[in-house]
């Protein structure tokens, strides 16, 4: 009857909730422990000066080697330690490793380059951001004006006086701030005015159908020039093909990074691409 099909369908519904819960729960279980024995990693990207061809940074981006289902996406994982509240202890570890790293360049006497990291809104309520900044680059000498924190607009529209005292602490430090995936979320215009932001970084998804899209395009054209008027620098996101690097520059958008210039890459392989890449530039 209807009231056992009721009972059935609720069975069914909770079954598949009961499942998702499990395998959340089995991800953050081996997530923490992957955080403990070091089976993360970073990956660099180039950012690369439109200006000049020279690489400027990277964005460091985690990647989690498990040593039997080997590499698995951030896009699996970065949500789960989200909601799990891992997210600390990793956007700490995060913080730590990229300093370390780039200052151990520095010793090996490599072009100076800045690095960037991403932070998650949920580590602004669960860390204090600017004093696990301060720690990391102390601890490592790595210099403040070498790291650039990516934030989404989602964390400026949600407590925008306590963020506006974070990132006012990180700019006193010499950080810099960065806008990802911009145009994504609630592009308050006012809200931009009103945060020390450096750099706005337009969202791959709008570069990806240029020259094909007329709307990104002028989407992104629109931002390079909004970003210039405010004193931003604007850098843009999964540039792909010798077209789109040539509207950019045509629009005087200053940075780009993708797969044009370089997929994310393993320390060792990056320290050899800026190597010989910044040595031909000049
Ligand atoms: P995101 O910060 O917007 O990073 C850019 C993503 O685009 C990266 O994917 C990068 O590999 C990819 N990408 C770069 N160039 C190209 C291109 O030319 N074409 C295409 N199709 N894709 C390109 P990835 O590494 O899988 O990272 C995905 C997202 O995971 C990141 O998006 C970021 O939001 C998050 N994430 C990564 N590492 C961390 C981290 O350490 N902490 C936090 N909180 N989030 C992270
Ligand atoms: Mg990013
Ligand atoms: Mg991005
Ligand atoms: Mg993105």
């Amino acid at each position: 009857g209807a009231k056992a099909r009721g009972r059935g369908a609720y069975c069914f519904f909770d079954e598949s909730l009961i499942q998702a819960a499990r395998e959340r729960l089995e991800i953050e279980a081996r997530l923490r422990v992957a955080l403990a024995q070091g089976h993360l990693r970073l990956y660099y990207q180039p950012q690369v000066c439109i200006v000049t061809g020279r690489i400027m940074g990277a964005e460091a981006l985690v990647r989690w080697l498990d040593p039997q289902e080997g590499m698995i996406s951030p896009a699996r994982f970065i949500p789960v330690a989200e909601t799990s509240g891992v997210i600390g202890p990793l956007g700490q570890w995060v913080m730590r490793a990229a300093c370390e790293q780039g200052q151990r360049w520095r010793a090996d006497g490599l072009p100076e380059i800045r690095l960037a990291i991403n932070l998650s809104p949920r580590q602004f309520q669960l860390t204090d951001v600017a004093a696990c900044a301060a720690e990391a680059l102390k601890a490592s000498g790595f210099p403040a004006r070498c790291l650039e924190l990516e934030l989404t607009e989602s964390v400026l529209a949600e407590r925008p006086d306590e963020i506006r005292a974070v990132l006012q602490r990180l700019q006193q430090l010499g950080v810099r701030m960065a806008v990802d995936d911009f145009g994504t979320g609630y592009s308050s215009l006012a809200h931009l005015k009103r945060f020390p932001i450096d750099v706005l970084k337009i969202d791959q998804g709008f570069i990806r159908d240029i020259p094909r899209s007329a709307d990104d395009m002028a989407i992104s054209a629109a931002i390079v020039a909004m970003g210039h008027s405010l004193g931003l620098s604007v850098l843009a996101e999964g540039v792909e093909t010798p077209q789109q690097l040539a509207f950019l520059r045509e629009r005087g958008c200053d940075a780009y990074q993708g797969y044009l210039c370089s997929r994310p890459l393993p320390a060792e392989e990056f320290a050899r691409l800026l190597q010989a890449h910044n040595g031909m530039a000049g």
